[in-house]
This record gives C-alpha cells, sequence and structure tokens, in this order.
C-alpha cells in the first residue's frame, strides 16, 4: 500500500481540552503528520511537554513574560521557542495543511482570520471568533478558498447530514442541547450556584469558560450564530430541541420530510477526527454508541426563561449588524466575573442584556472594527459588573 505523505498541522490552543484530545490523536497517528507549531496563553510545561511528545518544530506562548522558562524548557530539544500575540497570529498562518483552531474567545479572532487569508484548511472550534466576526471569515474563506472544518460537535454533526449539492433542499437545521447541569434546577435555587456546580457538565468535559455557557445555555445561542454562516439558510430555519443524553448531536430536516441526524458518544475526538481525517475517515480510540445500553432517548423544549441567555442570542442572531460581537464580548467578561467569584450565576445573561441594550454601533465593515466593538462592549460590561457588585 502506499503511504500517505504525513500532513502538516498546526494547534492553536494546544494545552486547552479541544487542543489536547487533537493532540491525542495525532500522537496515535504519529506517522502521518507532521506538527509545525502549537500555541498557549500561559501553559509553559504542558506546551513543552505536548511540543516534545508530538516533535513539533515550534512552540509559541502568548504571554511574552514566560518566553524565557519555555526556552528553558526546550532547551536541546531543538524545539525553537517563540513568545507574543504576534507570534500565535504568525504560527497561524505559517502555511500548514490544516490547522486546529481552539483558542477560546476572541482572542482567536486574529489568528484564525490570518490562517483563513492565507487559503489554509481551518478545523474550527474557536465559535467565539465565528460569532463576532461571522460575515467576515466566510468572506475570507470565499476569496482565498480556504475551508471550515467544525469541530463544535453540533455543527459537526450538520455538516456530515447537510447536502451541500442542493442545500435549496434543506427546510429546518435542528441543533440539540444537552440541556447541561442546570436543565431540572428551579430558578429560585439557580441564583445560588458555585462556579464549580456550573462546570459540572453532566455528558461533556470542557474547557471551565464553555462549561459555564452550557450550563446558562448561553452556548446553545453562541452555537445558533455559528450554525447561521455556517450553512446557508435564513436565521428563523434554526432550531433547539433539548436532549439530555447527548447521543444525537444535530439534525438536518429536508423538504421531503427526512430528518438525517448524526449520533456518536460525547467524545470531542469523533468530530476532531472527522475534521483531521477529511475527506476521509480514521479510527479513534472512541467508545462505541450502545444504543441498548442507552435504552432512550428524550427531548424537550428548552426553557427560554428559565435560560435567559438563549433567548437573548436568538434575538441578536435576527438582529445581526454588531450585535453578536457585543453579546459575544460582555458574555466573555460576565463568565470571567462568575467563574472569579464577583457576579451570580444568574447575572451572567443580564450583563450580556444589559451591556447590548445600551451600546448600538453600526455593523463593523473590518476586522479592526470588530475588535473594536469587542473592546467597546468589554468597557461596558465591565461598568456593569462594576455597577451590580457595588
Ligand atoms: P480551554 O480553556 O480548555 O483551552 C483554551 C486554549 O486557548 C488553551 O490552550 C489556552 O492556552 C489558549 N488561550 C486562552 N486564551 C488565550 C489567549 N488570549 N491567547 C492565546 N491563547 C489563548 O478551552 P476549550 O474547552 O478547549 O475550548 C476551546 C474552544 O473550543 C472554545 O472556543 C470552545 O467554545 C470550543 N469548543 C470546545 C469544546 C470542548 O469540548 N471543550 C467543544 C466545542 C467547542
Ligand atoms: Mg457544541
Amino acid at each position: 500500500m502506499d503511504r500517505v505523505s504525513p500532513r502538516t498541522v498546526t494547534i492553536l490552543g494546544a494545552t486547552g481540552s479541544v487542543g489536547r484530545s487533537t493532540l491525542d490523536l495525532i500522537e496515535r497517528n504519529a506517522d502521518r503528520y507532521e506538527v509545525l507549531a502549537l500555541t498557549a496563553l500561559q501553559d509553559v510545561a504542558g506546551l513543552a511537554e505536548a511540543a516534545k511528545n508530538v516533535g513539533a518544530r515550534r512552540a509559541v506562548i502568548g504571554d511574552e513574560s514566560l518566553y524565557g522558562p519555555l526556552k528553558e524548557r526546550l532547551n536541546g530539544s531543538g524545539i525553537e521557542a517563540a513568545a507574543g500575540e504576534e507570534a500565535i497570529t504568525e504560527a497561524a498562518s505559517s502555511g500548514a495543511d490544516w490547522t486546529m483552531a481552539a483558542i477560546v474567545g476572541c482572542a482567536g479572532l486574529k489568528p484564525v482570520m490570518a490562517a483563513l487569508e492565507k487559503g489554509a484548511t481551518v478545523a474550527l472550534a474557536n465559535k467565539e471568533a465565528l460569532v463576532s466576526a461571522g460575515d467576515l471569515m466566510v468572506e475570507a474563506a470565499r476569496e482565498s478558498g480556504a475551508r471550515l472544518l467544525p469541530v463544535d460537535s453540533e455543527h459537526n454533526a450538520i455538516f456530515q447530514c447537510f447536502d451541500r449539492a442542493q442545500p435549496g433542499s434543506v427546510r429546518r437545521i435542528i441543533l440539540t442541547a444537552s440541556g447541561g447541569p442546570f436543565r431540572r434546577t428551579p430558578r429560585e435555587e439557580m441564583r445560588a450556584v458555585t462556579p464549580s456546580q456550573a462546570v459540572a457538565h453532566p455528558n461533556w468535559s470542557m474547557g471551565a469558560k464553555i462549561s459555564v455557557d452550557c450550563a446558562t445555555l448561553m452556548n446553545k445561542g453562541l452555537e445558533l450564530i455559528e450554525a447561521y454562516h455556517l450553512f446557508p439558510l435564513d436565521a428563523d430555519r434554526f432550531d433547539v430541541v433539548v436532549h439530555p443524553q447527548s447521543v444525537i448531536h444535530s439534525m438536518v430536516e429536508y423538504v421531503d420530510g427526512s430528518v438525517l441526524a448524526q449520533l456518536g458518544s460525547p467524545d470531542m475526538r469523533i468530530p476532531i477526527a472527522y475534521t483531521l481525517a477529511y475527506p476521509e475517515r480514521m479510527e479513534t480510540p472512541c467508545e462505541r454508541l450502545d444504543l441498548v445500553r442507552i435504552g432512550s432517548l428524550d427531548f424537550e423544549k428548552p426553557d427560554l426563561e428559565r435560560f435567559p441567555a438563549l433567548a437573548l442570542a436568538m434575538d441578536v442572531l435576527r438582529e445581526g449588524g454588531a450585535k453578536p460581537a457585543i453579546l459575544n464580548a460582555a458574555n466573555e467578561v460576565a463568565v470571567a466575573s462568575f467563574l472569579d467569584s464577583g457576579i451570580a450565576f444568574l447575572d451572567v445573561a443580564s450583563v450580556a442584556r444589559e451591556t447590548l441594550d445600551c451600546y448600538d454601533p453600526p455593523a463593523p465593515a473590518s476586522l479592526d472594527e470588530v475588535l473594536e466593538v469587542d473592546r467597546r462592549a468589554r468597557d461596558i460590561a465591565h461598568q456593569v459588573i462594576g455597577k451590580m457588585l457595588n
């Protein structure tokens, strides 16, 4: 059999939950992939170890003050060390065959845009970038011929079921939501939720920020906006259904009444592997789905009163313009405050709503304008939080 030539890969956000799952697949297929660069924000030890494990050419730490410690840890390994925001963007545009975008938050936007402008194949986990600058990202990909492969499990499922040859035959996209850890918690009790309760997701193991987003259902709201940019349907064609077992990862309904779904164990290595091997398939060590053991699958309507973040994101999807970038920025600030024992759990959605209420700029037309809207929205969200805590 012909040897498959190694494909070069770069992982942005290599020390996070998605980054580590990606590295796991690459380590298991070391002869097929050559790692050009790994990046992280502050975890020098995790970054250096991962870079050595996969024999990366370069390791980049976002926090410039950590250049010395990174260089020291890589001493004698032959791996190049680099530091700073610019160095991450440079790594993103270094021409890898496949780039995993797994930085959390709008901080990932510049590197993702750099990769797209180069015409790269980008496996996109970093939903906040697409929420903040979806139109610009899709346009950049179209111009350069870049390919966006969705990693988020719902969007990966839709991608697998969506007939791109006849988009007009799709009637509806149905995103599934687990409902998070507070699916049945009365609103009164949600007031006193702690960060450790909020990050304890029933089905998935993920980074802290997305775990809180899953608990507020803001994650599902951001995912609606993400789906809108990835699949060519009007905003009113996207629905959410709560499905607590997280077995069906999302569905596509066609005009003839057929509904196609993708199912699998809740393990991010499955959608990551799909994008890594695309358009082929690769083996993974993931648990096989045992429907008999699971027994039954449940579905219910999302409760928009107990989860106002989802209702807010639905409005923002309809309004468009600068609203998604503001929603995302305010939510990032609010989640960070909640995780830092600042505001209460139920205040996360209130901060996003108040920030949206008092800031209404025109739609940003460039990356710099998106970043300016993001910056300004963060300032306002901090002010809103300041008032709440006084
Ligand atoms: P995480 O917090 O575990 O990891 C984040 C990574 O980004 C780390 O490597 C960190 O060093 C890096 N990073 C953080 N801030 C940075 C900054 N300012 N500059 C440069 N690098 C920075 O997050 P995660 O759970 O792996 O999620 C990553 C992205 O994937 C998020 O956008 C999330 O919404 C999305 N996602 C995650 C999952 C999951 O299962 N974890 C599922 C679907 C989508
Ligand atoms: Mg998801």
